[in-house]
């Protein structure tokens, strides 16, 4: 499962894959004339999420071995339409490895917690590049039962959890009170939301003995993208999403600030110049705290013109906020901004909510509370759960509302710290 050429990759792709073809052929690339090496790369058309989205799984697919299995992985599900991805396997990242051999031995029982249709290609796919040492025991947990989970974290004598940063923070306490302190975990792997210094500090403070991996990375690829650890304190003071790059199974562009990266596996869906959406700083020969071999690290941002953002467990929306809002049509505009900030708060991570919105008249403290109140009454924040509930079980503060007479769009800020790096670029908002 090592990276294989570039050359080697458009020629797989060019002979197998009628998708790329047909893709390649309507933006007048032919690689058997346009494509001569590594130095051609920037001659392949970019690839997006919605060309892969715009056809069915199997005629974007190449299955032809017979030697493996593949697994399903899923993109996020921000979107109505979630992308279906299949792999083979995990390649395995230089990154992970070096961990792994600091680690040495201290991996021998690992808990997923994550939802089971993220964890079919987690545990699968992983399996297949090594990512679980021989020998050790794996369990797959509850996101929704974290009692339970800490039950079977005991039985399992757990040391490597995997879990997405507010789940592993809600897990901690839970693993106390169930007999089994944090202090037991020596392995953490945190994935799957963005990261604040607010989450970094708390981890550190609730799993005091762990080295603690964080992950860059998407579902359309055969491995992480960028890692980043619990001994970076270099990569802390750049920005919260500052990684190490995985240039050995990628090449990495910035293009016009957003990342375009090429897989270099022969994964069912080959990605070639496939365009994440993420913005991206790439810097090169950066030393780091951790020890790790000088290289390049990327700073990643929030994807441009991206609808929704997921933290701290809930996922934010405009089109569903501006459902909200469209109730109260006569008071306020569909203009807003919606400004997120993540704070530590004892062993509790915490979202905070700032909204400034453009009234239809004159703004009073009696408009401020109608709004409040229908936000938390009525803004679906997960599937199943309102803002409201998520504000009665303190893990968001009760909402700050503020006015703007002049603003028009909407839109939602991530974190000023993860945006800090990118405030030179043109646009800093998304889903404007
Ligand atoms: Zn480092």
């Amino acid at each position: 499962m090592e990276p294989i050429s570039l050359a080697e990759l458009v020629r797989y792709t060019w002979k197998y894959s009628d998708f790329y073809r047909k893709f390649w052929e309507q933006h007048g690339f032919n690689p058997e004339k346009d494509f001569h090496g590594d130095n051609n790369l920037e001659k392949i058309p970019i690839l997006t999420k919605e060309d892969l989205l715009s056809v069915p799984l199997k005629h974007r697919s190449i299955l032809r071995s017979r030697d493996c299995h593949y697994f399903l992985d899923i993109s996020s599900g921000t979107t109505k339409r979630p992308l279906v991805i299949l792999k083979p396997y995990h390649a395995m990242s230089p990154y992970f490895r070096f961990i792994e051999n600091l680690d040495k031995g201290l991996r021998s029982s690992c808990l997923i917690l994550r939802p089971p249709t993220y964890a079919t290609a987690f545990l699968g796919a992983g399996l297949q590049g090594q990512y679980f040492p021989l020998g050790s025991l794996i369990s797959l947990g509850n996101t929704n039962d974290l009692i339970f989970s800490a039950y079977l974290a005991k039985e399992t004598e757990t040391d490597w959890l995997m879990a997405r940063p507010s789940d592993a923070v809600r897990f901690a306490t839970i693993l106390e009170q169930q007999g089994y302190p944090p202090s037991n975990i020596m392995s953490l792997y945190i994935t799957g939301e963005p990261l604040t210094l607010a989450a970094i500090s708390l981890l550190k403070r609730l799993y005091p003995n762990a080295t603690t991996l964080y992950v860059y990375a998407m579902t359309e690829g055969p491995s992480s993208m960028g890692l980043r650890s619990s001994l970076c304190a270099t990569l802390d003071v750049i920005s919260p999403s500052a990684y190490h790059l995985d240039t050995h199974n990628f090449f990495f562009e910035a293009v016009n600030g957003l990342s375009v990266v090429t897989a270099l596996h022969k994964m069912p869906t080959p990605l070639i110049r496939y365009s994440t959406g993420d913005r991206i700083i790439i810097k090169d020969d950066v030393e780091c705290s951790c020890g790790f071999p000088k290289g390049t690290i990327g700073i990643i941002g929030p994807r441009a013109g991206e609808k929704s953002y997921k933290i701290g467990g809930y996922t934010f929306q405009t089109e569903e906020i501006r459902r909200v809002l469209q109730k109260l049509s006569d008071l306020v505009t569909g203009d807003f901004t919606l400004q997120i900030e993540q704070v530590a708060d004892s062993a509790r991570l915490l979202n905070l909510l700032h909204f400034v919105i453009r009234p239809v008249n004159n703004p009073t403290p009696f408009l401020t509370q109608i709004i409040a109140e229908i936000l938390e009454q009525e803004l679906y924040v997960a599937s199943s759960q309102l803002l409201g509930d998520a504000i009665r079980q303190g893990l968001i503060k009760p909402i700050e509302i503020g006015y703007d007479t002049a603003f028009k769009g909407c839109s939602i800020l991530p974190p000023t710290e993860i945006m800090k790096p990118f405030h030179n670029t043109e646009k800093n908002a998304i889903g404007k």
